[in-house]
């Protein structure tokens, strides 16, 4: 890769550990809204956009934006707003990350290129174990029970969803598994999980200690709320807003609401860095 130039623009501690990993390659590394003692002294830390548009490849932060109007820098006090970012970035091949529609409808009407880095399977699936990791670690954090004989349900058999059942099992649970296509529900029973179909999930919901969702819609209204167990922990997996519609409502009914997000990042920097790199060698290489 050292014949290109790669440029990160904010993000969490992952990006501080990629940034590493692109240095030790020797990688032209360009850093903008990302302060941390590691970054290394042969990346170039500068301060303006503008030097950053000259770089091959642009990495964002994971999530792109969480308030929809600035990128995610929550390692630098700098502000970047995404329409200065759009502005600027007209010539880089852009690595950007958990973006909506609306966004994507943006960013083609722009002609810019771009590759939303978790749809890249090669990234996603790998990313589901560090994902999955730390699921198990905050249902721990947050529990008087042990996993091991406990009543999990995984809402979702996607990427993550699949990686967690089966690290799951592993523990020792009586792991249930919700999928909405009869494919995935056969596949669920193969592996030894309980199936649940979508149309049953409220059915079951009364016998779970741990509820871990995965599926991005808000599919838990306030009737499947009123059937968890009063001190159910829910893992909250899924991107903003989540599956629970009324999350105030869920937790003045009793239920350990626990917000998950970013964990790779938070959890695991440098594998999700590894990660990253992998994606990005990919990338380069012309491989999506
Ligand atoms: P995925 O592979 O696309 O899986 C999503 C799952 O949700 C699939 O089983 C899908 O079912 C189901 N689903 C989607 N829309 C649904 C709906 N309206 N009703 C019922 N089921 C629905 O995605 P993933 O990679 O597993 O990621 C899942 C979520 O976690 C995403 O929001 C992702 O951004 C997020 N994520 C979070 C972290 C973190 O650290 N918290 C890390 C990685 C990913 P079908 O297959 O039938 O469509």
């Amino acid at each position: 890769m050292d014949q290109f130039s790669v440029g990160i623009v904010g993000g969490d501690l992952r990006f501080v550990r990629l940034c590493e990993i692109l240095c030790e390659h020797n990688v032209n590394t360009w850093v903008y809204a990302l302060n941390h003692p590691d970054i290394p002294k042969t990346a170039n830390i500068t301060n303006s956009l503008e030097a950053i548009s000259h770089c091959n490849y642009v990495l964002g932060p994971i999530p792109f934006s969480r308030d929809g109007r600035n990128l995610f820098t929550p390692l630098s006090n700098v502000n970047v707003s995404i329409e200065m970012f759009i502005q600027y970035m007209n010539s880089s091949f852009l690595c950007l990350s958990v973006l909506n529609e609306q966004l994507i409808d943006t960013l083609n009407k722009r002609n810019l290129k771009f590759i939303d880095l978790m749809r890249m399977d090669e990234i996603a699936i790998l990313n589901a174990i560090p994902t999955a990791e730390g699921a198990i670690q905050y249902a721990m954090q947050n529990s008087e029970i042990t996993l091991n004989e406990s009543n999990c349900i995984v809402l979702g058999f996607g990427r993550c969803g699949k990686i967690l059942a089966n690290k799951l099992k592993g523990i020792g649970a009586n792991v249930y598994v919700e999928a909405r296509s009869t494919t995935d529900l056969a596949f669920i029973s193969t592996y030894d999980y309980i199936p649940v179909p979508l149309f049953k999930v409220k059915n079951e919901l009364s016998k779970f200690d741990f509820i871990f969702n995965t599926i991005p819609a808000q599919i838990l209204t306030n009737e499947f709320i009123d059937i968890c167990k009063k001190d159910a922990v829910y893992i909250e997996l899924a991107s903003a807003p989540g599956g629970i519609v009324d999350i105030a409502y869920a937790k003045n009914k009793g239920m350990q609401y626990i917000p998950a997000p970013g964990l790779p990042g938070k959890v695991a920097p440098k594998t999700a860095a590894q990660i990253l790199y992998h994606g990005l060698e990919i990338i380069i290489k012309g491989g999506t």
